[in-house]
């Protein structure tokens, strides 16, 4: 009977902690706490909005607009769609990596049930016009999902002043822990679940919730909004000091993505004649960790399909680096990677 008991108390206290960290999550987007559900990464948020509302509106529609610049858990969530029997209207950017809001209303067709555009990219950190697209999407009575896996944590974000009807994030991205992360979707908006089980999430996600995980993710987006302009200027100065050391000290360079418009700690630079994967092995060496442009790190020899499809030439895609700047970055941290790289630059060219 006592065990019981306990059970039932104990039941209650993790209830109300995963409670806590939708409200959590709700203050920082300006939503519903209801309208959050808990996943494991931001892959699977992605695929369930995307996947979810397309099953649940087939009957609607079968057209869906997304870019050509979206990570590859959306990329590759419309590639399966479209073995289904959906269609997939890939907009283009600009060399900055900005959509063109007048290509995506030119896009809608009668048969589009969903947009589908990235608020910030991971490669190059441009920063799309998220609240635009919002109008356009209302304005013709289309959900608009948005992958915030980027930009939470370094944007501001409402869902309410921003039209936004579906947002995926990740709990990692924002100093929380790896393998939780959390899906918006608007009240009264009906999707697909695509896992079945219990009946955990309000019955859209099955599964025993994470709940250490999910709590951390709480606190994680409650820290990232307490102190955010303070924050924010901090990463944006380490960046730009960056840039300009980098433009001004090592030859034959180019900034990647939109010199204004970009999340604050992002820098991706192409060096001309170098190969991304020998330089991030020198930095390594001391000490630096930063990353390719392309997915060459991963294994797969072909040019970043972002440097690609912001017009970058095969060979400074290759040799593009992409260097993220924190909380704990000083910057002495700048200059020390700045007296590295201008070495390493001119040993590898010479
Ligand atoms: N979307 C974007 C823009 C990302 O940068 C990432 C990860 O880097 C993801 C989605 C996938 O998130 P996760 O690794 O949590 O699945």
């Amino acid at each position: 009977m006592e065990m019981h008991l306990l059970c039932i108390a104990s039941g209650r206290e993790t209830k109300k902690a995963i409670h806590l960290a939708r409200e959590k999550v709700a203050k920082a987007i300006n939503c519903k706490a209801k309208d959050i559900y808990f996943t494991s990464c931001g892959s699977e948020s992605d695929n369930l909005a995307i996947k979810g509302i397309c099953y649940k509106n087939k009957q609607k529609g079968n057209h869906i607009i997304t870019t050509k610049i979206e990570h590859p858990a959306v990329l590759h969530t419309c590639q399966t769609l479209e073995k289904q029997g959906f269609e997939v209207t890939y907009l283009n950017v600009d060399n900055n990596g900005c959509i063109s809001l007048y290509e995506l209303e030119n896009a809608i067709k009668k048969n589009t049930i969903l947009i589908s555009i990235m608020s910030a990219n991971n490669e190059i950190g441009t920063i799309e016009p998220i609240k635009e697209i919002g109008q356009i999407a209302k304005k013709h009575n289309i959900l608009f999902h948005t992958d915030s896996v980027q930009a939470i944590g370094n944007i501001k974000i409402d869902v309410e002043e921003m039209n936004i009807d579906l947002l995926s994030m990740s709990a990692h991205k924002f100093y929380g822990p790896k393998g939780v992360g959390a899906l918006y979707v608007r009240e009264g908006i009906e999707f697909e679940k695509l896992q079945d089980g219990g009946h955990q999430e309000r019955d859209k996600r099955a599964g025993t919730e994470n709940v250490a995980a999910i709590v951390g993710l709480g606190e994680a987006i409650d820290l990232a909004y307490k102190d955010f302009e303070g924050y924010n200027e901090k990463l944006k100065k380490l960046r730009e000091y960056y840039i300009s050391e980098v433009e001004e000290k090592i030859p034959n360079v180019k900034l990647n993505g939109d010199r204004i418009n970009r999340l604050p700690g992002n820098a991706n630079i192409s060096f001309e004649g170098l190969n991304s994967e020998e330089l991030l092995f020198k930095l390594d060496e001391k000490g630096i960790c930063a990353s390719g442009g392309s997915a060459c790190s991963t294994g797969n020899p072909s040019p970043s399909h972002v440097l690609m499809a912001i017009g970058v030439n095969s060979k400074m895609a290759k040799g593009a680096i992409r260097v993220t700047f924190g909380m704990q970055n000083t910057k002495e941290d700048v200059d020390y990677l700045i007296e590295n790289l201008i070495q390493i630059v001119s040993e590898l060219r010479s």
